[in-house]
């Protein structure tokens, strides 16, 4: 397809680009009025319009199957709000907290577990006096040590506004983390510039920046070069991907994803699972099904190439691994256990002498 000049905004614009069909406008309409749609041009160009399933579109393009809200889905699926003191802080984990700076990005994800907070019609940006008041929330907590700029995408912002936010987080003696994490830098590559690289380091502080990508094709040659921007100015990079039936739920595409972020210099972090926000039921897999991934990918990928498989555990009670395990205590004797291989052979291990 022609790559349009601008973002794609509105369900008309996703026809005249040629990535829906006439007759899904009128259902297309009722899930924009509900949840944000923006398909921005470099991600809108790596779509392939002739394929029904194409794995990028089916992360951007609104779907019906948005409308339909399962029994176990909720709006806050993850519980921020029940985990926030003051306005734009989550304070979930002791020793770290989020910031949301902005609830804004430059694409919507169609498995957002934030779909019902972020939009141009979602909750608005935190003003100068909120952010004053999050930055008090976390001076006076000494237990702090990292602070997680998310939203919405931080990236959005000028790289003076983020400047500012950094050298205020910097002033803060027991914060030493500052992690950010983004789609930028795939879904708009040239706004990560030296300038933005400058932005987010500061003296003193170990600033890590966390990529969300889910398909290999989003590492494209400009996204590459975007996160080679941050990393060659000693910013390590991390990522965390959403299994997403249809997307990269099968071993090829999730290894070949893995793959391509540690071509790129980025350490797999995370694999999460869907997330129970609403109208995302199309997009889940079940757990059993991610399990099984990761053993096909610790069987055949190198070990730089795992993420951890992740569960945020609905409500807010915290994120936690879930599996594949490859160990199991045996009744055989006390103290011994028996240990899977990746090839699914069971091995006994010796209780301690
Ligand atoms: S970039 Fe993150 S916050 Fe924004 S729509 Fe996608 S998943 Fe949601």
């Amino acid at each position: 397809m022609r790559t349009p000049a601008r973002t794609l905004r509105h369900p008309s614009e996703l026809l005249r680009a040629g990535l829906v069909p006439p007759e899904r406008l009128p259902a297309l309409e009722r899930v924009a009025a509900r949840y944000a749609v923006a398909i921005s041009p470099a991600l809108a160009e790596l779509i392939d319009p002739s394929d029904p399933q194409d794995p990028i579109a089916r992360q951007f393009v609104p779907d019906p199957a948005e409308l339909e809200v399962a029994a176990e889905e909720r709006g806050d699926p993850i519980g921020d709000d029940a985990m926030s003191p003051v306005p734009g802080i989550v304070h979930r984990y002791p020793d770290r907290v989020l910031v949301k700076l902005v609830h804004v990005c430059p694409v919507y994800c169609r498995f957002c577990f934030r779909r019902e907070m972020v939009g141009p019609h979602g909750r608005p940006a935190l003003t100068g006096a909120e952010l004053d008041a999050a930055l008090a929330y976390i001076r006076a907590r000494r237990e702090i040590w990292e602070v997680i700029l998310t939203g919405g995408d931080p990236l959005v912002l000028s790289a003076r506004r983020l400047r500012d936010v950094v050298r205020a987080l910097a002033t803060i003696e027991h914060v030493k983390i500052i992690r950010v994490h983004t789609r930028v830098p795939v879904a708009v590559p040239e706004r990560v510039t030296r300038e933005t690289a400058r932005a987010l380091k500061a003296a003193g502080k170990a600033t890590y920046v966390v990529l969300h990508a889910n398909h290999p094709r989003e590492l494209s040659v400009n996204a590459r070069a975007a996160c080679a921007r941050l990393i060659d100015a000693g910013i390590p990079m991390l990522s965390q991907s959403v299994l997403l039936k249809g997307v990269n739920d099968d071993p090829a595409t999730l290894g070949a994803l893995m793959r391509a972020l540690v071509e790129s210099r980025i350490k797999p972090y995370y694999l999460h699972h869907g997330d129970l926000a609403p109208g995302t039921a199309h997009l889940r897999t079940t757990v059993d099904q991610g399990q099984a991934l990761m053993r096909a990918l610790r069987g055949r990928y190198s070990g730089l190439c795992q993420p951890t498989y992740v569960l945020d555990i609905p409500g807010g009670a915290g994120k936690v691994p879930i599996g594949p395990h490859y160990i199991e205590a045996t009744e055989r004797a006390e103290g011994a256990f028996e240990v899977v291989d990746p090839a699914g052979r069971r091995h006994r291990y010796p209780p301690k002498a």
